[in-house]
């Protein structure tokens, strides 16, 4: 897990109810107040590329810029940073949108594009190219990168580097006019070929292609680099604070160099740790590949570490939320257990998800004494973490199913469950006591017989005795099917993309990843909303998905009881 770094305590003007953990960011925005800096402002923006759909790490960047703009009562835009026509795609623009409404984020009618500075954009390349800070370079991307140098040794300069500022104007007018090839030239910064910074020697600003751009069409076939584009789209739109990952920490002299070349305003660029997760690939390009490749039904599939795949999995905002506050930011990157991550969604949904009674491996059980054709209507608390979700009733009659593995014809030790003799209680229901058992042929229980106590209704016996546990069920002739998808973690190692030579991250997939099961959940399901989210009772978290209907109900398991968490942090205390 990565450390909070904790700065020393400064608050002067910070609403309070909204202030988050103290952070390294959090002190450089309140020293930032403090002096004046911005006139008071704080001005973030989350600028994803609409290259892929959004996942677990945007989240915590989501939450980080758009936090910090609630806290302070700033601002945060919402930009896509659309430079590259060949990868981007109007459906992925949407889903992102719908995404970070979905986590919280409110960029307040501020949705920006990259795209739409492009003619601005330009016309500053114009200005560079005037003011002899760009020229026009004619050297192939294998040249370039050859001419480049490498950390040790300087680059060399381009034989197109002095060319006049007429020759340099007259080339990139008739680039953009579309007289070359895609890669016949570029538009190159005039920095510092032997600069210790690479990306400082004499970086491409523009590149010829010949592509239609999902918003501007046909009408560019000269596109900005990111790395020409970024500080620059801050600037246009006065972001104060520019907070991004610590991949860009390098690229930060560059872009201050572009702001200052151009001489626009300068916004500040703060850089945090990457969100890595065990047994978890967050990576749009990998990610893409298992879509494509056909390794998960789709962006949303349950199991993808995306927003859509988590949404639909019935992991709520509030425990990505409470998941993004416990991680920090922090100056270093590490690995986070997602446990963790498990640990907050199920604080979160303990709260919220009504309880209910499902088996998810039925095992029949009949009641002999039970009175053949009688059904009673038995109260139960809807969730006794909120009092005021009530209670409702479950139908209980003659022939019920248990969980299989809730009796033992041969309990060992510790096993307090149903067994031949033995008494437990059903949930909400009565004491009742096994009897006898039916095999089939292959000698599998499938049916145990037993007595029920019907002084002990509601789940208590009048003289006292105890049961030493408590299971649940359902009435068999009242209960309705489900389908229920079980999953279990994509990945079998806890860092999925280290892989020795000549493997790939493929071949670390669970082939177990997913389970299909028929259950039997109580009458009161039928008819649950899609995207609505329960408690099993005793066997975890659960949400309708999105390919149920009225006839078929469908649920994934979100996350099961079982809190590791907990248990790791108890050993390491
Ligand atoms: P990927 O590596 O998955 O392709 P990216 O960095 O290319 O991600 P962008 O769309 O450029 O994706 O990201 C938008 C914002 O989200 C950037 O500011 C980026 O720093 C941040 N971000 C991306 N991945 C993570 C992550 N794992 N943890 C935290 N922030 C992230
Ligand atoms: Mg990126």
């Amino acid at each position: 897990m990565s450390t909070l770094n904790n700065g020393p305590e400064a608050a002067p003007s910070a609403p309070s109810e909204n202030a988050g953990p103290s952070n390294f960011i959090r002190d450089i925005i309140l020293d930032d107040l403090k002096t004046n800096k911005y006139g008071g402002r704080v001005h973030t923006r989350f600028p994803p590329e609409p290259n892929g759909y959004l996942h677990i790490g945007h989240a915590k960047s989501i939450n980080i810029n758009f936090g910090f703009a609630r806290e302070f009562n700033g601002k945060c835009n919402l930009r896509f940073d659309d430079t590259n026509p060949c990868k981007e795609e109007t459906e992925y623009v949407e889903s992102i949108i719908e995404d970070v409404r979905w986590l919280g984020g409110d960029w307040e009618g501020r949705l920006f594009y990259a795209s739409d500075y492009f003619q601005q954009l330009y016309e500053w390349a114009v200005q560079m190219i005037k003011d002899g800070k760009a020229y026009i370079c004619d050297l192939t991307a294998d040249e370039l990168r050859e001419q480049r140098g490498t950390l040790t040794e300087p680059g060399t300069e381009s034989p197109y580097r002095n060319r006049t500022v007429e020759e340099n104007l007259d080339l990139f007018e008739r680039m953009k006019a579309g007289e070359f090839p895609d890669g016949a030239r570029t538009l190159r910064a005039k920095i510092d070929m032997a600069a210790k910074n690479l990306n400082l020697r004499d970086p491409i600003m523009y590149r010829i292609l010949h592509a239609d751009h999902h918003r501007t069409g046909d009408k560019w076939c000269i596109y900005p680099m990111y790395d020409y584009a970024h500080g620059q789209c801050d600037s246009i739109e006065g972001i104060t604070h520019s907070i991004c990952t610590l991949e860009f920490e390098d690229h930060r002299p560059l872009y201050d160099w572009y702001v200052e070349a151009i001489g626009i305003y300068h916004p500040q660029q703060i850089e945090f740790d990457r969100l890595s997760i065990t047994y978890t690939l967050l990576s749009k390009r990998r990610l893409l590949q298992l879509v494509q490749e056909k390794h998960v039904t789709g962006w949303d599939d349950p199991r993808m570490p995306t927003i859509s795949g988590i949404r639909r999995r019935g992991y709520t905002p509030e425990g990505l939320k409470n998941f993004c506050g416990r991680i920090g930011v922090s100056k270093t990157n590490g690995i986070t257990e997602l446990s963790l991550l498990e640990y907050s969604i199920r604080e979160d949904l303990n709260k919220s998800a009504l309880r209910v009674m499902g088996v998810l491996r039925p095992l029949k059980v009949v009641i002999d004494n039970y009175p053949e054709g009688q059904v009673e209507q038995m109260e139960a608390v809807n969730n006794p973490e909120d009092a005021s979700a009530g209670t409702r009733t479950v139908p209980f009659s003659k022939v019920l199913y248990i969980e299989q593995e809730d009796f033992r014809e041969d309990p060992p030790k510790q096993y307090f469950r149903l067994s031949p003799g033995r008494e437990v209680r059903l949930r909400y229901g009565y004491f009742i006591k096994c009897v006898s058992v039916v095999k089939d042929g292959a000698g599998n229980v499938v049916e145990v017989h037993c007595t029920y106590d019907p002084a002990t209704r509601g789940g208590n016996a009048p003289d006292g005795r105890k049961v030493k546990a408590t299971i649940h069920w359902v009435s068999a002739e009242h209960a309705i099917d489900a389908e229920v998808r079980l999953y279990d973690n994509l990945f079998l190692k806890e860092n999925p993309g280290d892989v020795p030579e000549g493997k790939t991250f493929l071949d670390n997939l669970n082939p177990n990843s997913l389970e299909v099961i028929t259950a039997k959940l109580e009458p009161s399901l039928k008819g649950a909303p899609v995207l609505s989210r329960y408690q099993f009772e005793r066997m975890g978290y659960f949400c309708v998905d999105k390919e149920s209907t009225p006839d078929k109900l469908v649920f994934n398991r979100t996350v099961t009881l079982r809190d590791t968490w907990a248990k790791i942090e108890k050993k390491s205390k």
